[in-house]
């Protein structure tokens, strides 16, 4: 059974000097742990869409990474978080951005696309829709970890508005994740806190269907991470469909060229995981490190620098 699965937990790594062997650690069993959890979906027959929520819930309910629990501080003190999903077969959408409260955002991205007419539901207006579709809410005190305050009061201190970085205390980023299942079916999903101590309603790529996610059975499906700006300007992920589509570059080329020749030369720093119809894997970058691990013809490897294990 030819089925393929790629994650991420974002592009923003701690440089390795500053990363201990415990920590490490301990970012490779996370995402193992959620690899298990989309595997699971597609070794028992499910689809690239079950597979990619699968993973990404887990990602969100882990407090490392910047999504659902672990999500950054905004300038209010709040934590306001976007998600989107796309699947490649209906090519149907479903995005929330600035959302307070959810457990699991990508959840709710889920509900937008099947249960609304719409693709993206904001604010208030997307908290009311996850009360009417009986959407998990946790309080204040489960998006709370020190780590992330101390995060934002530096950030407040400096007025910065950031990605995740190391000298921010703050070693992961957004997740995302990629599935090709048995029948050949794609699908995306990505979900972040977005930037720390960002204001005035401030919405990146992630929830934005083309910019940070993407799906279409007939190329690819693709989930972004990196400085959300950039990813919007250039419509990332739909910009390596039409590579495929149009100028027949496969999808190793498309990544290579969008996140190591366009992206980087105009500063946007950051990367990316996608998947094609054949289920073969790419996870450029151009930032230090991604967070990242992979599904493919039978073999797990996970990754924080350059090299997997
Ligand atoms: N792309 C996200 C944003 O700009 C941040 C990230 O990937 O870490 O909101």
């Amino acid at each position: 059974m030819n089925v393929s699965l790629a994650i991420h937990g974002g592009a923003g790594t701690m440089p390795r000097h500053l990363m201990t062997p415990e920590m490490e650690k301990n970012c490779h069993a996370a995402l193992k742990k959620a690899l298990d959890a989309g595997v699971a979906v597609l070794v028992q027959g499910g689809n690239a869409m079950d597979a990619v929520i699968a993973a990404v819930t887990e990602l969100e309910n882990h407090h490392l990474f910047n999504a659902g629990r672990g999500s950054v501080f905004n300038a209010d003190g709040k934590h306001h978080m976007d998600a989107s999903l796309m699947d490649g077969t209906s090519k149907l959408a479903g995005a929330v951005a600035g959302i307070e409260g959810v457990k699991n955002p990508v959840q709710l991205a889920r509900e937008v696309m099947l249960h609304s007419p719409h693709v993206l539901l904001t604010g208030k207006g997307a908290e009311d829709f996850a009360r009417e579709r009986k959407v998990l809410f946790a309080g204040e005190e489960y998006f709370f970890t020190s780590r992330r305050y101390y995060q934002y009061l530096l950030a407040q201190k400096e007025d910065k508005i950031l990605l995740d970085h190391a000298r921010y205390q703050s070693p992961k980023g957004t997740v995302g994740a990629v599935a090709r299942d048995a029948s050949g079916g794609l699908a995306a999903a990505t979900s972040t806190g977005g930037m720390t101590n960002k204001k005035y309603g401030r919405v990146g790529d992630t929830p934005i269907i083309g910019a940070g996610t993407w799906a279409d059975n007939q190329t690819c499906a693709v989930s972004c991470t990196g400085h959300g700006e950039f990813f919007m300007r250039q419509v990332v992920a739909h910009d390596i469909h039409c590579l495929m589509l149009y100028k027949n570059y496969s999808l190793s080329e498309a990544c290579e060229q969008v996140v190591n020749d366009k992206l980087k030369t105009t500063g946007g720093e950051g990367g990316l995981i996608a998947v094609d119809a054949k289920g073969n894997i790419s996870m450029p970058f151009n930032s230090e490190g991604m967070y990242r691990g992979f599904y493919e013809k039978g073999n797990l490897s996970t990754g924080v620098y350059r090299e997997m294990i």
